[in-house]
């Protein structure tokens, strides 16, 4: 039995987005358990609710259902979704976030100093003035920051440089969970495998659990101990990395493995196409969501929604053929 505590407990989070009378099931019934210094990497394909998901957890938006219990530094086991406000007060700055997009995420008019500061004077208002300053200082040398830039303004900083504020402005609060949100995604090659460096480091020294969102499974499988793949709102899969990467249980995450590129031009693996569109979320398809591009479907499959289930330890799948199916995985070759 693993002896890692178990930090956070999502359960069944639902997210609608109502709008002129149509309702749009973002998030629909997803669960899921995190230990304490674990990443968890949750992927699939853009508009299958994985940010949606992480906003609802942090509490950005208020999700139509579910709980999401933490276990807070003081050993309090809390809802985070049904706390009151001076509650929240307390326990805000232990779950955290790091956007998407570095270029939008920072206020332009303010400098880097008081961007990292500004959590500072929202939970700590009455820390005095040079505590905070060696904080900041502090966290910004952590992140590899240079301090004697840290008044100049976000525009005078390359995309990586302004993620690294972002990586700052999070970790300030000495948060414990952090909700990564597409990370590394604009940024390049080079500077993506820098700041996960950064964010592995950071986790080692802090014991830091990390939520990481993203489309790209080369970089969740690098980062992650365990993956969950959501489709159309859902989760159809969550497992340790290494089993679901090698065998995959549901027929969606074979084919997005199938598309991950391979360093080795020779060891081409075999595409296993997605056919057809995501259909609309505002009108999902009977039955399993998946059947309308899935290879392996049957008849059962149009009528009838899988039941989501741990299939062998610590591998939970929905398909109703997950057991008799044997899916490709990945090629290290
Ligand atoms: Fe494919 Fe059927 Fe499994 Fe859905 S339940 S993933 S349609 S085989």
């Amino acid at each position: 039995m693993s002896d890692k505590k178990q930090i956070l407990d999502v359960q069944n989070i639902h997210m609608r987005f109502n709008s002129k009378g149509v309702c749009v099931r973002a998030v629909s019934g997803v669960s899921f358990t995190v230990n304490e210094g674990e990443t968890i990497g949750i992927v699939g394909e853009s508009g299958c609710g994985k940010t949606t998901l992480g906003r609802c957890i942090v509490r950005a938006y208020e999700p139509s259902e579910g709980n999401v219990l933490y276990t807070a530094s003081d050993g309090e086991t809390i809802d985070f979704l049904k706390i009151d406000k001076a509650t929240m007060k307390r326990y805000r700055k232990e779950i955290q976030m790091i956007f998407q997009d570095p270029y939008s995420s920072l206020d332009p008019r303010m400098t880097v100093l008081d961007i990292i500061k500004e959590p500072l004077l929202a939970n700590f208002p009455k820390m005095p003035k040079a505590e905070m300053e060696r904080k900041v200082m502090d966290i910004a040398a952590k992140v590899g920051l240079n301090t004697a830039y840290l008044k100049r303004y976000p525009h005078a900083f390359s995309g990586g440089q302004r993620q690294r504020i972002g990586i700052a402005r999070a970790l300030v609060l000495n948060p414990r969970v952090i909700v990564c949100d597409e990370a590394v995604s604009a940024l390049d090659v080079s500077i993506q495998a820098q700041v996960i460096n950064l964010l592995h480091d950071l986790q080692q020294e802090f014991g830091l659990t990390y939520l990481f969102i993203s489309h790209d499974l080369s970089v969740v499988e690098y980062i992650s101990d365990k993956v969950g793949v959501m489709y159309l709102g859902q989760l159809v899969e969550y497992a340790p990395t290494e089993k679901l990467y090698e065998h995959p249980m549901h027929p969606y995450t074979e084919s997005l493995l199938s598309a991950v590129p391979v360093a080795d031009p020779e060891a081409q693996m075999e595409r296993i196409p997605l056919e057809g569109e995501i259909p609309n979320p505002a009108n999902p398809p009977s039955g399993c969501y998946f059947h309308t591009r899935c290879c392996y479907c049957t008849e059962r499959c149009r009528q009838e929604a899988p039941v989501y289930r741990e299939l062998e330890k610590d591998h939970f799948v929905a398909c109703h053929r997950a057991e008799e199916l044997k899916l490709k995985g990945f090629s290290y070759e």
